[in-house]
């Protein structure tokens, strides 16, 4: 079973450190003084969705991966295992006010996007999240890539981008649950960039959260550092309004949109 260990903010980046030494056995967890939290994991259960790794490699769904990519995946499954160490942030704040297409929110922090505005309007409170699964993996990918082992470097790639995939969903699963046990429900995720929720509002998203807990940094272009990270938001509100199914997309007419979903 994991450790939990209550921290003040300033000790908790030295005990990260020590967690990850000793073989990363413990869970991290800081509480504020209401539901808002900053939680930092480093024991995650490694899950890697085949199906999602043959898509990221650009295979369909219904097409087997070749006997030589099949063995690659094997053997980079394993040595992924061995390069992430998985690692997250969230926080919950209250929605203050949304006036056009922005949304303010407790902080302050601002969001400005129509298609945001509109989800948050129907809720009370937003998840912000940051993860990432480290960048070792980041690293051997690179290297294999200058090394010239090309399909390797995809084949990780891919895995890296599933092992991101699944761990959002488990954060996901986790802000859940807080929303829950205040009786409320979740939407699905948001991140910048999607819509018209310009990239650059991953500052705001930055702003939000002490990114010195979870290792992940903005590059001046607003591309996440390592690369396998994810920022975002999820809504929370009311089990009666429809945050649970709401997308933007489901009522929009843009023809051919490729952020369509
Ligand atoms: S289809 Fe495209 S433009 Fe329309 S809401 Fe979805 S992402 Fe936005």
């Amino acid at each position: 079973m994991p450790r939990y260990v209550g921290l003040s903010a300033s000790s908790l980046l030295n005990v990260a450190s020590l967690a990850e030494t000793k073989g990363g056995l413990f869970k991290i967890m800081v509480i504020s003084s209401n539901i808002s939290n900053i939680c930092m994991d480093v024991d995650m259960d490694i899950n890697v969705n085949m199906k999602d790794v043959c898509r990221y490699l650009g295979y369909s769904p219904d097409v087997e991966p070749s006997p030589r990519i099949a063995s690659l995946l094997g053997e980079y499954i394993e040595t992924a295992r061995s390069l992430i160490r998985p690692a997250y942030s969230y926080i919950i704040k209250d929605i203050k006010a949304i006036v056009g297409s922005r949304a303010f929110i407790e902080g302050p922090v601002i969001f400005e996007s129509e298609a945001i505005a509109r989800l948050l309007e129907r809720c009370e409170k937003v998840a912000v999240f940051i993860l990432t699964v480290g960048g070792r993996l980041d690293e051997t990918v690179r290297w294999l890539a200058d090394s010239e082992q090309i399909i390797e470097a995809y084949v990780l790639d891919a895995i890296g981008s599933s092992v991101a995939e699944g761990l959002a969903n488990s954060v996901e699963g986790r802000i859940q649950e807080a929303a829950r046990a205040q009786g409320l429900c979740i939407s699905r995720r948001f991140c910048p960039g999607y819509c018209d929720w310009d990239i650059s509002q991953q500052e705001m998203v930055f702003s939000t959260i002490n990114i010195e807990y979870t290792g992940v940094f903005l590059t001046d272009e607003y591309l996440m550092l390592p690369e396998k990270s994810m920022s975002g938001i999820i809504g929370i509100g009311s089990c009666d309004s429809d945050i649970e199914s709401y997308s933007p997309c489901a009522t929009c007419d843009k023809r051919g949109c490729p952020g369509r979903r």
